[in-house]
């Protein structure tokens, strides 16, 4: 068992119709890269920066010691990828009550619509171009792809390229050696991915975060037990808008991937590979058994009954029944 794990992990994911799969990982903290690795991860497709910035009593992590995190991943992925998120700060991830008291950002009703991520970010300037300041430099030891979390509107994409460009104009000026990075934005606002050809315009990529698009799709908070039984994958709008979104990129030529909790689920593969997605990013301990299910998957049987599942009452059925069947026949 040892040893087919072992050779699983060095295996491309490629489907049986020979279509190449990324499969990436999701961290936390630099220290999760090792482990990144170890499970045949292709790349690092988020890495959630949020977790520098948490439970350390509302002191800010400074470039410096954002730069230390970010080459150390870099490193420890050994010329892998690195896609670094913008800090995403606010609702289910506070810094911790008593720093967002003292950043007089108040308490509002809604956390999941107010003041998180890129809004936050941008609402804190200072903060903002050091982190982009530090990813710019760990960009200087490997390639390192920028993601910008929760983009909603065009107006903050300008603010972000704007401060970007200003971060890279202020470090050459400082004579600090840095990197071009890639940008992206996530896709987990239903705006984002109704908007999506505009917005590609200005991205280099996009990754789609079912996890905040099913919630904000559906009006259903992600941490409300309450509500917990009607946050549904399976819902026909959240899978609308997530092959709208897969589509819509690949036929603007730019690369897509998805990195919520749905990439790691085995479950949703065959549908997501027969929406035409090729790239996913889990956690590390998820890539084994995705990979399984990439390796037997046959997209040219997939593809065909795409819009039955995705037209269906029950998408779930409909798809364990039209894919999986299929694919044992073949
Ligand atoms: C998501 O929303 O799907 C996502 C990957 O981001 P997070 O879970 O960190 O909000
Ligand atoms: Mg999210």
């Amino acid at each position: 068992e040892r040893d087919r794990l072992s050779r699983l992990r060095h295996t491309p994911a490629v489907t049986l119709d020979g279509e190449r799969v990324e499969l990436q990982a999701n961290i936390e903290l630099p220290v999760d890269a090792p482990a990144a690795l170890e499970a045949g991860a292709v790349g690092v497709g988020l890495f959630r920066s949020e977790f520098l910035f948490m439970n350390r009593g509302g002191e800010l992590p400074g470039e410096e010691e954002q730069f230390e995190a970010y080459r150390d991943a870099v490193e420890a992925m050994k010329g892998l990828p690195v896609t670094i998120r913008t800090v995403d700060i606010g609702a289910d991830k506070p810094l911790d009550r008593l720093s967002v008291h003292e950043l007089r950002h108040e308490y509002t009703m809604n956390p999941a619509l107010g003041l998180r991520a890129i809004r936050w970010s941008l609402s804190e300037p200072n903060m903002f171009r050091q982190q982009l300041r530090a990813i710019l430099r760990a960009a200087a030891l490997g390639k390192v792809r920028l993601l910008i979390p929760m983009v909603a509107h065009l107006g903050e994409v300008r603010q972000v390229l704007d401060a970007l460009a200003r971060a890279k104009q202020q470090l050459h000026e400082a004579g600090k050696p840095h990197g071009d990075v890639e940008v992206g934005a996530m896709i987990e606002v239903p705006a984002a991915a109704l908007m999506l050809p505009t917005l590609l315009k200005h991205f280099d990529f996009v990754s789609i975060g079912t996890n905040d698009l099913i919630q904000y799709t559906l009006a259903i908070d992600r941490a409300d037990e309450a509500v917990s039984h009607l946050y549904d994958p399976w819902h026909p709008a959240v899978l609308s808008l997530i092959a709208r979104a897969i589509a819509d990129a690949r036929s603007a030529g730019k690369h897509v991937g998805v990195c919520g909790e749905m990439a790691g689920d085995p479950a949703f593969t065959d549908l997501l590979l027969a929406m035409g997605l090729r790239s996913f990013s889990m956690h590390p301990s998820r890539i084994a058994s995705i990979k399984q299910r990439i390796l037997r998957a046959d997209t040219r049987l997939l593809f065909p009954h795409l819009d039955e599942v995705l037209s269906s009452d029950d998408p779930e059925a409909a798809s364990e029944r039209l894919f999986n069947r299929k694919q044992q026949q073949a």
